[in-house]
């Protein structure tokens, strides 16, 4: 296949390494070269000129739930547990065409907003054909909750895309059989997902065994009285049973204080935050600062519509330039590129390194030095975003 040179004003190859009028050679779908602009003139070789923006890895959503549609969010002022019913009762209403429909249009605004990469917990089948199909890299994660049971086999991985199974949360699922999933999970060699240390109410229901999760369980008549792993925080809890390693990934740890976030950082667990839908739902957000000083790079995920407006990455960072003032945003830029690709597992993702695939994006802004480009990446509504396929 010829090679393409890919040249633009500015090239991130990751956040604070910067090229001015670089290029970016593709060979066979894998970064052969990145140099500056005397290579673009190189025989044989097909030249792309973007123009005057920024050529750099596309974006890492860690965390979704692309078959979730909007329709409970409204609930989520109502508090955790109602926005949780509302959630179930839209899953039951749902039929297949809506489904499809919600997955396609999700993957392609991932897509069309810069994502290359995804971590998503959904319905496998039509999932893992949306992303495939949009040239989309993926870890879709088969989401396992309630009592200790054999678990599913899994489909086969397609070109892109790598199964796996997740637990979803310790106030849903029973230590035995996140243990199970853990298990499991290292033996395809894929990461260990779950959600934890998200609500206050999971907190109360781990420590007590009681209060509103508890009361909501016995309604579903979900039996946990053999759970046994009630009367620690849920960092605590996490850590003592094992669940947190080299291989994890933790989804959200709003519930987590500082000496929890020390020793989680010593376990390798690796960690993926959610700040705009924990506003929403739970009225707080994560400690960055904190994870930061701890030596924790998080990764950065949308969740999904259920809780937040858009599946964006750029509006997730642009929400943290809003709210936590001062941090750097080549450090954002982290969260959202480098971090991610760490955090799912892709050495060969979420920058532009020779010998790297081929997950770019082109975004359209003016900018006299890398520094504007950088700030302007974090904070600008509406770029204009161009995926290179
Ligand atoms: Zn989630």
């Amino acid at each position: 296949m010829t090679p393409t040179n890919h040249r633009a004003r500015w090239i991130m190859t990751e956040p604070g390494q910067w090229l001015e009028n670089g290029w970016v050679t593709i060979r066979d779908h894998r970064i052969h070269e990145v140099g500056r602009s005397s290579g673009s003139t190189r025989a044989g070789h097909r030249i792309m000129d973007h123009g005057d923006g920024v050529l750099m890895p596309a974006l890492v959503n860690a965390h979704t739930h692309v078959a979730l549609s909007d329709s409970a969010r409204s609930h989520a002022a109502k508090g955790f547990v109602p926005w949780v019913q509302a959630l179930m009762s839209e899953r039951n209403r749902q039929g297949p065409e809506s489904t499809t429909r919600t997955v396609r249009d999700g993957v392609m605004t991932l897509k069309n907003t810069g994502t290359g990469l995804v971590g998503e917990f959904g319905p496998h089948i039509p999932v893992a054909k949306a992303f495939e199909s949009a040239g989309l890299h993926a870890t879709l994660w088969l989401e396992c909750l309630g009592n200790d049971r054999d678990l599913p086999p899994l489909p086969e991985n397609l070109e892109t895309v790598r199964h796996a199974y997740a637990g979803h949360a310790p106030h849903t699922t029973s230590p035995a059989l996140l243990k199970r999933v853990q298990a499991a999970d290292h033996l395809l060699g894929r990461r260990f997902c779950l959600h934890l240390a998200e609500s206050r109410e999971e907190a109360t229901f781990l420590q007590t065994g009681r209060g509103a999760w508890a009361d909501f369980m016995t309604h579903m008549d979900i039996d946990f009285s053999t759970w046994g792993c009630f009367g620690k925080r849920p960092v605590q809890m996490a850590i003592e049973r094992g669940l947190l390693d080299q291989n994890t990934l933790a989804v959200h740890l709003l519930q987590i204080n500082t000496s929890e976030m020390a020793e989680f950082a010593q376990t390798g667990a690796q960690v993926c935050l959610c700040p705009r839908s924990n506003r929403r739902l739970h009225r707080q957000l994560p400690d960055i600062r904190g994870f930061l000083k701890a030596g924790i790079r998080p990764a950065l995920g949308t969740d999904s519509l259920a809780s937040v407006s858009t599946l964006s990455l750029f509006d997730e960072m642009r929400f943290i330039v809003e709210h936590y003032p001062g941090l750097d945003p080549d450090v954002i830029l982290e969260f959202g590129t480098v971090n991610g690709a760490a955090a799912l597992g892709y050495p060969d993702l979420g920058s532009l390194q020779p010998g790297n695939r081929s997950n770019m994006i082109y975004v359209d802004l003016e900018a006299m030095n890398p520094k504007q480009a950088a700030e302007a990446l974090v904070s600008t509504e509406n770029l204009q975003i161009h995926p290179i396929d």
